[in-house]
């Protein structure tokens, strides 16, 4: 059986984690280094590796999900930005689908390379 990734253990209770908000398929909770003053992953509960392997059903459902977040915390008024990160050159590091949620500032648009 492959081994557990970081977000499964915190589905699980085996890690600990900040939660935002959670309903039977999804996970939200604060990123441990935010890079933005409000930094939040939403995750699905089931490991899905990444973007690429998620069917369009589970997406839709997962942006719902995020969209509800967003107004649990306030930033569907200040607007926000929505990152997920795929393979390599995308710099994934942790192998289980996520959006990167961020707000709390005016964020800048990162260069490319
Ligand atoms: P990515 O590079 O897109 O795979 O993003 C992985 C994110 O997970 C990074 O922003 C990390 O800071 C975050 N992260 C890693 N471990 C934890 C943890 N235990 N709790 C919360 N966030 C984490």
């Amino acid at each position: 059986m492959a081994e557990k990734t970081i977000f499964e253990k915190i589905v699980s209770g085996e890690l600990p984690s900040k939660k935002v908000l959670e309903n039977e398929k999804f996970l939200a909770f604060y990123d441990i280094a935010p890079k933005a003053p409000v930094h939040i992953l939403a995750i699905p509960k089931v490991c899905i590796k990444d973007f690429d392997c998620a069917d369009s059903k589970l997406l839709g459902e997962l942006c719902g999900f995020a969209q509800e977040v967003v107004k649990k915390v306030g930033l569907d008024k200040s607007g926000y930005r929505i990152i997920t990160n795929i393979g390599v050159d995308g710099g994934q590091e942790v192998p289980h689908l996520h959006l990167h949620i961020l707000g709390g500032a005016k964020l800048k648009f990162p260069s490319l390379a």
